[in-house]
């Protein structure tokens, strides 16, 4: 944790800053590996102080390597903690940082100076460690196995909700904490909606159906997408099909170290385009992925950074026809040294599931 806390020092000094407050969820456990739900970090340049309540004291202790834990009421603000600390200048997580949070802290500090952090933070996260890799990459197996267990359940007559939960259910079976986000499950004219999160829709023959789900493992999410078929595909399910396989697979095939997440996003989009569809491919190609299931590096249009080695994305392309369907195929991705290594193993054919 040791070089983590480090990690945070070099930010006070870009930013200039005297200390720098962490309670998003995510960043928490990040730089303090505390897993449990309540607890604030404060690193300055000499402390790296973790505050909980009585709940969480033996935890903390357990887990924050490197911190100083002190203990506060549930109740009291934790204002009361560090108002004796020289803090003239603050950084906070301004996505996170309520205001509330604000109010307080200005009434006991007020010449304490609050700076966003903009993101520096969930920079950090970009770059995976290998210990995070392996429990991403069982979170992607966990998925894989779930999709060749759930083509058995999916026929006509179950609803969207149902093959939802059958997901999760298996996945937390094989020891996933829970699902990364709430599932799409968007079958027939549904599949056009590229968030279309699994509703009372019963599925018919002929419906396509857009599977979109992952799971958390030690905290870490997974995320992939195939869209299948009931009963036979016609033309153009079939034509649709094979444009957004051959755009993930280009794309794909792209990633490596130094292209940035915008050219990844118009080799895909390109081909889509090329062929009639770049109107129905209305979201970006994908995302990073860690303790969050969207992260850092952007992969779109605003993904003017290099993609960098240890980083873990997303390659998603989709066309969406309103009143007819869509298809996504989304895979997770690993890039190495030299390109890329794919964790999605479940095969991207067209299935047709037989009725
Ligand atoms: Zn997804
Ligand atoms: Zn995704």
């Amino acid at each position: 944790m040791q070089k983590r806390i480090e990690k945070v020092r070099e930010i006070l000094k870009d930013k200039n800053l005297d200390g720098i407050f962490i309670y998003k969820p995510q960043n928490r456990k990040y730089f303090s590996g505390f897993t449990g739900t309540t607890g604030y970090v404060l690193i300055t340049q000499d402390e790296a102080k973790f505050f909980t309540d009585f709940r969480y004291m033996e935890q903390a202790k357990e887990e924050c390597s490197g911190y100083d834990i002190v203990e506060i009421s549930r109740f009291e603000p934790l204002t009361n903690k560090i108002q004796e600390l020289p803090l003239n200048r603050l950084g906070v997580e301004e996505e996170y940082y309520t205001f509330k949070d604000f109010t307080q802290f200005k009434s006991k500090l007020e010449k304490l100076e609050i700076i966003a952090l903009e993101g520096a933070l969930t920079e950090v996260r970009a770059i995976k460690s290998s210990d995070e890799i392996k429990y991403i990459e069982k979170a992607a197996s966990i998925a894989d196995e779930a999709f060749t267990y759930i083509l058995e359940i999916i026929k006509p007559g179950v609803t969207e909700k149902e093959i939802a939960l059958e997901l999760e259910f298996f996945m937390r079976k094989k020891g996933a904490s829970g699902g990364s986000f709430s599932f799409i499950v968007a079958s027939g004219v549904r599949s056009s909606l590229p968030h279309g999160v699994a509703s009372d829709k019963i599925i018919q023959e002929n419906d396509m159906v857009t599977l979109d789900y992952g799971c958390i493992y030690e905290g870490y999410c997974s995320d992939m997408t195939r869209t299948i078929v009931v009963g036979k595909a016609n033309d153009k399910q079939k034509e649709i099909y094979s444009i957004v396989l051959e755009a993930q697979i280009k794309a794909l095939e792209s990633v490596k170290p130094g292209i940035t997440g915008k050219a990844l996003d118009e080799i895909a989009r390109t081909i889509i385009t090329d062929k009639g569809y770049g109107e129905c491919f209305g979201h970006g190609l994908g995302h990073g992925l860690g303790l969050e299931v969207h992260e850092l590096p952007h992969v779109n249009y605003i993904g003017d950074a290099p993609i960098e080695a240890g980083m873990i994305l997303t390659i998603e392309p989709g066309i969406y026809v309103p009143g007819f369907g869509g298809v996504r195929i989304e895979d997770l991705v690993l890039v190495t040294d030299t390109d890329y290594k794919v964790l999605s193993k479940t095969p991207k054919e067209l299935i047709e599931i037989k009725i």
